[in-house]
């Protein structure tokens, strides 16, 4: 029998999420989420896609990132997918941050977990979780490979004049300061998407991939490469986010510690969790903010017309960067189903080549979609991305590729 499903785990610090595919046909059969561990309300979620789809749930206290994997095998045995099944071929782990080392999804042996545990400093918040899942589903299938996605690893291709920031090159170096970028899967599989619903190769497209969740970065993709990107050294920088500032004047930190007496800690709360939309209007949820508009609230109008308005610089600033645009692609909850952004982040841009079409603009659908009018030089998408498929496809196209090495030798 050849093992073709792949177990995609996402582990954060207080949360599992996991998916079961099936990569002869891609098909998902099952997927779920373990949140709150470690408290008292800890709740498991699953649902059996392959079965009657129907969700089962545990309300009760789990412990911990073992406790959780142990409680999800136990989910997946009863459906008859469990982890001890010889058509899982390999589990493929998210994994935040793999610095400048690693550009491919990684087979995870010891030297590849320390040097992800080396990237602590510069990951704090990710990276642990993600190693604490990675080290329980290596001990439930210590036979079985597991590989490392990371999220940087799609910018790794950016040009030193894009990645470098231009403080003292020694400091940055002795302190691994560079611009590493974040949502590498989704810009990978949401460039290559457009280029296929454009009819075209990846390598001869150039896009502008708009990611715009919670957490928000553009990319910049020439021939199906990212040369730059907004987030940097942490996903802090770059556009506006639903509660993360992105773009500010740096000198804006040290003006907080001396005038405000704000210490370092406290800043990075209010930069990452109460700046951006929340910081704004109180409101992190594009859909409420739109909401409150139709209302007339002006806070809520402010914190929209501001993030647009950094959308709009960085569809320029990437423009640049690209010379030639064939599309610009929305994705992620806001830049899949916020109409109003999509148009007003392109307003205006007629002579760039960029317009989107009302009617088109208006439909909701979870298929990848053209929304500007024919006559328009770039097209503007929306691709729905799909980063626990790129994850698996990832992961399988790398143990299929060592299992035909290895009948090779
Ligand atoms: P995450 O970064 O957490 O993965 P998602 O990609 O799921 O985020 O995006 C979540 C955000 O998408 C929500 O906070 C909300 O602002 C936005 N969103 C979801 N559905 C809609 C909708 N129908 N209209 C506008 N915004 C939406």
């Amino acid at each position: 029998m050849t093992a073709t499903r792949i177990l995609v785990l996402n582990s954060g610090s207080s949360s599992v999420k996991y998916q079961l595919l099936d990569m002869s046909d891609n098909s998902r059969l099952a997927v779920g989420l373990v949140e709150r561990i470690g408290e008292e309300t800890s709740r498991l979620k699953h649902t059996p896609l392959a079965g009657d789809g129907r969700s089962r749930e545990q309300n009760r206290p789990i412990a911990d990132h073992d406790e959780a994997l142990k409680a999800v095998a136990e989910e997946l045995s009863q459906d008859g997918l469990g982890l001890d099944s010889p058509e899982l071929a390999a589990i493929g782990h998210r994994v935040v941050h793999g610095g400048k080392r690693f550009t491919q999804p990684t087979v995870i042996d010891d030297a590849v977990l320390k040097e992800v545990e080396r990237l602590i400093p510069v990951a704090p918040l990710h990276n642990p979780a993600n190693l604490t899942g990675i080290r329980t589903a290596m001990s439930l299938r210590p036979d079985l490979p597991q590989v490392a996605v990371f999220d940087t690893a799609f910018h790794t291709t950016m040009p030193e004049s894009a990645a470098r920031y231009a403080i003292d090159v020694e400091t940055a170096d002795a302190h691994r300061i560079r611009r590493y970028g974040f949502h590498g899967t989704s810009h990978a599989y949401v460039s290559r998407k457009t280029a296929e619903l454009l009819g075209k190769r990846p390598e001869d497209v150039n896009v502008i991939v708009l990611h715009l969740g919670n957490g928000a970065s553009a990319s910049a993709v020439r021939g199906g490469m990212c040369v730059d990107t907004s987030m940097g050294l942490t996903p802090l920088e770059g556009l506006v986010m639903g509660t993360r500032s992105g773009d500010v004047d740096p000198a804006v930190i040290f003006h907080l510690m001396r005038v405000a007496g704000m210490s370092a800690d406290e800043i990075d709360v209010l930069l990452n969790k109460k700046s951006g939309l929340i910081g704004l209007c109180g409101d992190n949820d594009m859909r409420e903010i739109r909401r409150r508009i139709g209302e007339g609230d002006e806070a809520a109008r402010l914190a929209f017309d501001i993030y647009v308005h950094r959308l709009k610089k960085y569809i320029g600033a990437y423009y640049a960067v690209l010379g030639r645009v064939d599309a610009v692609a929305f994705t992620a909850g806001v830049g899949e189903n916020a109409a109003p952004v999509r148009e007003a982040a392109v307003a205006g841009l007629e002579e760039l080549g960029l317009a989107v079409d009302g009617a088109l603009n208006a439909v909701r659908s979870d298929e990848p979609r053209i929304v500007s009018p024919e006559y328009a030089r770039v097209a503007v998408a929306v691709v729905p991305t799909d980063e626990e498929l790129e994850i698996a496809r990832q992961t399988y196209a790398l143990v299929a590729n060592r299992a035909g090495d290895r009948q090779e030798n």
